[in-house]
């Protein structure tokens, strides 16, 4: 039913660290680049998919040497 993996469809923002996914009441998604808080060069709301981003940087869910 339901595409299971809209990160394949919203392009470079589906797994960079300044995305932050929004969801409204009723159940509409909004993809909110947190870059444009701070440079307004960035949109808000990038049309997707992203596929060309000069502030793209990759989300880091795993640590590889993580010292201590
Ligand atoms: S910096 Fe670029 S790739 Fe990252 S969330 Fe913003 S628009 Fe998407």
């Amino acid at each position: 039913m339901s595409q299971g993996k809209p990160e394949t469809t919203i392009g470079l923002c589906g797994q960079c660290r300044w995305m932050r996914k929004m969801e409204s009441d009723r159940g509409s998604v909004f993809y909110l680049c947190q870059r444009s808080a701070t440079d307004p060069t960035f949109p808000k709301y990038p049309r997707l998919p992203v596929l060309h981003c000069r502030g793209y940087e990759l989300e880091e869910s795993t640590h590889f040497g993580d010292s201590k």
